[in-house]
């Protein structure tokens, strides 16, 4: 069952066109993660789906309903963590935890007061004195302690040291086995490669690329370094091998998914004696499509 349905989103701000038929689907019980570039869109889509904005074309669908009309309902089975969090500035964390939560149909004590331990939080404070990495804290405690459907995070570790991140991953990882929903976008890379099922790259307001990591990674080359005994020839001239060096006996290249038989038995002509390959990280499928944008703007 979908519980994130887009299709075809168009929204403008004034002549600037934010989303340009921004596609995607979140099924029941996965975390899906949201990456692109500054200014992609991903702040105008999640809060469109949040019926905070209003979209100008195409279909939105969450938990069955319509965000902008049905914004009350849908608002009691979401929770929501922005990456700058603003709170009242005269009550205490747990105060705002309270409140927050009842907001979403109550507390449960127990899994409030486990939550304020394990991210270390003194809730007791007024929230004005808090620093961004706790005014974090109280959003995310605050959803964490809902019993909700969807959890919709944008950016949502900004400002938490790489501990408390890491509290944050354990919590996603549980509210996920409890068949919870989580969107998640992120800019920090390694979160959304441990955390998320699936990964849609938005670039300038377009859905660039969508699957599961391994998907992704399919679709983009491997790197490979290689010593021979005698030197490599002809490497570069192979269809699907890019960005070769060869020094001597070592030899650098990337290489299409579907190339590699090919290139390696080219290689044990030489005699391979040390091989070794990686695979593309989220990063550099990311660096790819964000120097695309920075390509196209500069022109
Ligand atoms: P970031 O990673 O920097 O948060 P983002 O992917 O969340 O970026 P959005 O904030 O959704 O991007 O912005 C998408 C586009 O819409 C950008 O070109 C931005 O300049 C523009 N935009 C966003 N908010 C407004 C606004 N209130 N008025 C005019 N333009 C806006």
């Amino acid at each position: 069952m979908s519980v994130i349905q887009i299709q075809n989103l168009t929204k403008y701000y004034g002549k600037t066109l934010a989303l340009d038929g921004v596609d995607l689907e979140v099924e029941q019980g996965e975390v899906f993660g949201f990456i692109g570039p500054n200014g992609a869109g991903k702040t105008t889509t999640l809060r469109i789906l949040l019926g905070l904005l209003r979209k100008n074309a195409g279909k939105v669908s969450v938990l069955g309903g319509d965000p902008w009309r049905d914004a009350v309902a849908l608002h009691r089975r979401l929770a929501y963590v922005p990456g700058d969090v603003s709170l009242w500035p005269s009550l205490s964390g747990g105060e705002v935890i309270d409140l927050l939560g009842r907001l979403r149909g109550g507390v449960d004590q127990s899994r409030r007061d486990e939550l304020v331990e394990r991210f270390k939080f003194d809730p007791t404070k007024p929230c004005r004195t808090y620093s961004t990495g706790n005014r974090q804290k109280v959003a995310l405690i605050a959803a964490l302690v809902s019993d909700v459907e969807l959890f919709i995070l944008d950016e949502p570790t900004l400002g938490l040291d790489p501990l408390m991140e890491a509290v944050f991953r354990d919590c996603v990882a549980e509210v996920k086995r409890a068949g919870k929903t989580v969107l998640l976008s992120s800019h920090i890379l390694a979160e959304v490669e441990a955390l998320c099922d699936r990964i849609s790259i938005i670039n300038a307001g377009t859905i660039v690329e969508s699957g599961t990591l391994a998907e992704l990674r399919h679709l983009t080359r491997i790197s490979v370094s290689v010593e021979t005994a005698h030197p490599v020839t002809g490497l570069s001239e192979m269809p699907g091998v890019h960005n070769t060096r060869v020094d001597g006996t070592r030899a650098h290249f990337s290489v299409d998914a579907g190339a590699i038989n090919r290139v390696m038995e080219h290689l044990t002509r030489f005699d391979v004696l040390v091989l070794t390959s990686a695979p593309p990280t989220l990063e550099d499928l990311f660096l790819r499509h964000y120097e695309l944008q920075r390509g196209e703007s500069a022109r």
